[in-house]
């Protein structure tokens, strides 16, 4: 049975050690820098219990209690289409603004469930622990965070290479009962909303970074567990009408410090092996199962700016001017192309292992994080183009719509045709939370870096693809003249 918003929200009032301004945070749940976005999560949980929502959200698991659909292990081409359908409805109640909403990491698990022979190392078996884990968390409808970047300290240097020992985390005591970690990982997207956090690292270590070769998985209120979080943009906006995106949906990010905090052996997946900490991301369907998701958010979010866009071309009164039917048409063909990939990835699925059911196409899901880093900032930049000064020219308050002097003074300047001053102020507000505001200057930045940077991402599309094909094409043609021009004959 999956949870209520309710039940979610009590979870969240335990010890967790949560930082912001230099002040720890007793409650996220009536915190101004997190109450209304735990509510908006708390939302996506009461969904999977509406009668027009459930049947598509949850699935029957293999003990037969209903689940969140992300943590059920694809088996067919009409399981992938099934889990995109789930990731929509949520997508669409955030707009696309919750990049690490519960199904993303679900999913993961759901990966690493599909092989568990991946976590058989040399000197550790995460096999049985990897199953007990997506057990409980599928069962019991939780949250999984994750911080699987070591910070950005010097990337020149390898794990043990670094100024000192403990800045990336590392395995710094093994006792009969588990393993004591110290050091920090980046960078908790959502962490500070989530049941449990995974500690691991996507990224390959070398040979002698065995120490930090490990992943595990504990509730968020384990002692020594530390989360340093980013300014809120929740906390400094004024009013829902004012900033309406980033007064509900803050995911947050914060960095996760571990000041020797002990994690029992049945909550280690990998341990002390530099091929199964990669290959738990890359071997698995895991990472392919986060692109999944965040393709679907990514279209719906490319929909959602595109709509604004809309919106304001209508509010602007230009939407039948033809430099704007072109604007409109290349966002639309960006909506387009991102829809396009994820249902290519889905019809084009591949099998996983031998018994590990079906993920969605790797080539396409390593091109769609290439892809979506690129647009992003050009479709935020060509809806920015079309809203002219109308996104500044806004009063600091929507309150001014009511002061007994000012109230009449917008009525009359802030408008245009069929758009009265509050419609018109109220959809701009809107706009400029999502295009120009800190919390949209953030967003760029995630859909750019949230898989990676570029340096590593674009390479992989070459590794991940088939250039030889390209390759074999351009050869054919130089392949097909000589210099003496025989074939067409001389000129
Ligand atoms: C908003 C946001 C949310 C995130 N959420 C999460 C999360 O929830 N969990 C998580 O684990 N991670 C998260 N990340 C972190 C993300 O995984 C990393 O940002 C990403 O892996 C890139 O690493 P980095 O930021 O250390 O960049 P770096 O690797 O330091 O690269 C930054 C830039 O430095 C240059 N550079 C660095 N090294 C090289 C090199 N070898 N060759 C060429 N150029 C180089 C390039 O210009 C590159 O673009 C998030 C990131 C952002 C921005």
């Amino acid at each position: 049975m999956t949870r209520t918003g309710e039940q979610y929200l009590d979870a969240l009032r335990d010890g967790r050690e949560i930082w912001l301004d230099g002040e720890p945070v007793k409650d996220i749940t009536r915190h101004r820098a997190f109450r209304n976005t735990a509510r908006s999560i708390a939302h996506l949980y009461d969904l999977t219990h509406e009668a027009g929502f459930a049947p598509t959200l949850t699935v029957e698991s293999g003990s037969g209690e209903r689940i969140h659909r992300a943590f059920h292990i694809a088996r067919s081409y009409e399981d992938l289409v099934a889990r995109r359908k789930a990731h929509k409805i949520w997508s669409e109640a955030t707009f696309g603004f919750l990049g690490r909403s519960p199904d993303y990491m679900a999913s993961g698990l759901a990966g690493f469930a599909a092989l568990p022979e991946v976590f058989a190392g040399a000197g550790f078996d995460g096999r049985e622990n990897v199953a007990a884990h997506h057990r409980r968390m599928s069962t019991g409808d939780l949250y999984q965070a994750f911080t699987i970047t070591n910070p950005q300290i010097d990337r020149t240097r390898s794990a043990s290479e670094q100024e000192e020992n403990d800045l990336y985390l590392r395995v710094v005591k093994e006792t009969d009962g588990g393993i004591v970690v110290r050091g920090a990982k980046m960078i908790g997207t959502a962490a500070a909303f989530g049941d449990e956090v995974v500690v691991g690292t996507i990224e390959p270590l070398a040979p002698q970074d065995v120490e930090y070769a490990l992943s595990f998985s504990v509730p968020l209120d384990t002692p020594g567990l530390k989360f340093v979080s980013r300014t809120s943009y929740e906390a400094s906006a004024r009013s829902v009408f004012d900033n309406p995106l980033s007064s509900r949906f803050d995911e947050n990010d914060s960095l996760l410090v571990c000041d020797d905090v002990f994690v029992p052996w049945e909550r280690v997946l990998v341990y002390r092996d530099v091929d199964a900490s990669l290959h738990q991301w890359w071997a698995t369907p895991a990472y392919n199962n986060f692109v999944h998701q965040s393709a679907t958010r990514f279209w719906t979010k490319l929909e959602f700016l595109t709509g604004l866009a809309i919106l304001i071309a209508k509010a602007n009164n230009t939407y039948q001017l033809p430099p704007v039917q072109i604007q409109i048409g290349r966002l639309m063909s960006w909506v387009n192309i991102a829809r396009s990939m994820l249902i290519a990835a889905e019809t084009e699925f591949v099998p996983v292992g031998s018994d590990g059911g079906v993920m969605i196409n790797p080539e396409i899901a390593s091109a769609h994080r290439a892809m979506a880093g690129d647009i992003y900032p050009k479709a935020v930049a060509e809806v920015k183009l079309l809203a002219g000064g109308g996104l500044i020219q806004l009063p600091a308050s929507g309150y001014d719509l009511l002061h007994p002097e000012l109230g009449p003074v917008l009525a009359k300047y802030v408008r245009s045709p069929g758009h009265p001053a509050e419609a018109r102020i109220k959809l701009l507000k809107l706009a400029w939370d999502a295009l120009g505001s800190e919390f949209a200057s953030r967003h760029e930045q995630y859909e750019r870096f949230y898989h990676g940077a570029p340096h590593v991402y674009l390479p992989a599309v070459v590794r991940d693809g088939r250039p030889d094909l390209c390759e074999q094409l351009a050869q054919s043609c130089l392949d097909g003249y000589e210099l003496d021009n025989s074939m067409y004959g001389a000129s």
